[in-house]
């Protein structure tokens, strides 16, 4: 740690003290890049930049941009550090040479973001925060407010009423202060902006607060410890992330920059953003070719990323164009598909986590990537957060008398 030297503006290069600004640029409203002392951390070794003994997200406490590890014995300290599958069905299935699925449902809130929540807790108490807000589809929420209750942080959530029954119960439980807007995600974030203006509070919203990609970048790191480090690979690794406001991309995309420039790794791993047609406002820009952002009407039932204008969009974007990866946009139809393709090797992904699966499919039919690639895919969040969704990807179950004669016919049938 300790390893903070400041920020550089995403649209206008200009460069930050660590205490000058606090969100975005000043001049554009840029999203802000966190810089740390690359010089002094080539000169690590790989040993001394993983802790081994701490199994969470920690381990990589010294590409971390907070002074202080906190949350001893908490679910705070247990984010992240999630596993990799390989599972055979799927691998084979797909004619694929080599394939993962790293499962973000076992964080502690059931989601990748834990990884920003556990980051944005620290900083906020590094800097004094009293309360943290966010607006929030349901998850960002879910963890916010459980990595902030497990080390008694007072938090509010802003999210639309029409969010997953599962999450609303989830931010209750864990104690935050919830408003549920009576409108769609976008406008959730206008008010917690007001809000945080109005009432001094630190704002927590994605593409807005530049330590959310900070946390979410250890993804990248794990994947590097994971599978980079242990795997000879030939090819460049081929990573698929579903993307809605495009923080968990552009987060996973600075953690491979971070070891590129360290010089951990030699070779970038190609990056593939997975949207909802019915929310496709980065693949669109990215067909286009041009680094313009056009707002959408989402529709798409993946909530986790149904997002009428993306706030970290143009960091998205050049997560795919950067590394030679690309955008993929997929109807919900493939995303209930791909929930069972999960659910049958015992992953059990909402429809935002099982669209990375959707987006490998049509990027082998499309040539976009070849079964020679090695291939990871990131589920992203849990299904059990969104039981309406998991129903319409298994159908009903049969309902039987208790009787032999009753099931016979039922087998038979
Ligand atoms: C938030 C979220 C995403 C999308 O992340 P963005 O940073 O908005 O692109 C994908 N899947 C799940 C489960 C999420 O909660
Ligand atoms: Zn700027």
């Amino acid at each position: 740690m300790g390893s903070f030297t400041g920020y550089k503006c995403s649209i206008c290069g200009t460069e930050y003290q660590p205490d000058e600004v606090t969100y975005t640029c000043p001049k554009d409203n840029g999203i802000l890049d966190v810089v740390l002392d690359y010089q002094a951390l080539k000169t690590k070794s790989t040993e001394e930049l993983i802790l081994k003994d701490e199994h969470s997200l920690w381990r990589y406490f010294p590409l971390i941009p907070v002074k202080e590890m906190i949350g001893e014995g908490t679910t705070l300290r247990s984010a992240g550090w999630t596993p990799v599958f390989s599972p055979p069905q799927i691998k084979d299935k797909l004619g694929l040479k080599k394939l993962w699925i790293k499962d973000e449902s076992s964080n502690p809130t059931a989601s990748f973001k834990d990884r920003a929540s556990a980051i944005l807790v620290a900083r906020a108490k590094e800097i004094g925060a009293e309360v943290i807000v966010t607006a929030s589809t349901g998850n960002a929420g879910a963890a916010l407010a459980g990595m902030a209750a497990a080390v008694d942080q007072e938090s509010v959530i802003f999210a639309p009423k029409t969010a997953p029954p599962a999450k609303i119960a989830q931010l209750l439980i864990y104690g935050a202060r919830v408003i549920l807007v009576d409108d769609n995600y976008d406008a959730a974030c206008k008010i917690s902006l007001e809000a945080s203006e109005e009432f001094g509070w630190y704002n927590r919203n994605t593409g807005y607060n530049p330590f959310t990609a900070e946390g979410k970048k250890t993804a990248a790191y794990e994947i590097w410890e994971q599978v980079l480090l242990t795997n000879q690979l030939d090819r460049p690794l081929c990573v698929f992330v579903s993307v809605g406001d495009g923080n968990i991309i552009s987060g996973i995309h600075k953690g491979f920059k971070d070891l590129y420039e360290i010089g951990q790794i030699k070779v970038m791993p190609r990056i593939f953003g997975c949207q909802s047609t019915g929310s496709a406002a980065i693949y669109n820009a990215y067909i286009s070719g041009k680094e313009e952002i056009i707002p959408v009407q989402a529709t798409t039932m993946a909530d986790s990323i149904s997002v009428n204008m993306p706030s970290d969009g143009l960091r998205a974007l050049r997560a795919a164009t950067q590394t030679e990866g690309a955008y993929i946009a997929v109807e919900d139809q493939k995303i209930l598909e791909a929930i069972s393709d999960l659910g049958a090797v015992g992953i059990f992904a909402e429809p935002a986590g099982a669209t990375a699966l959707a987006g490998l499919k049509a990027a082998l039919q499309e040539g976009l990537v070849s079964e020679e690639d090695p291939i990871l895919v990131m589920n992203t969040g849990s299904g059990l957060k969104d039981v309406k969704a998991a129903k319409q990807a298994a159908g009903e179950a049969p309902v039987i008398k208790p009787s032999l004669e009753e099931l016979k016919e039922l087998l038979e049938g």
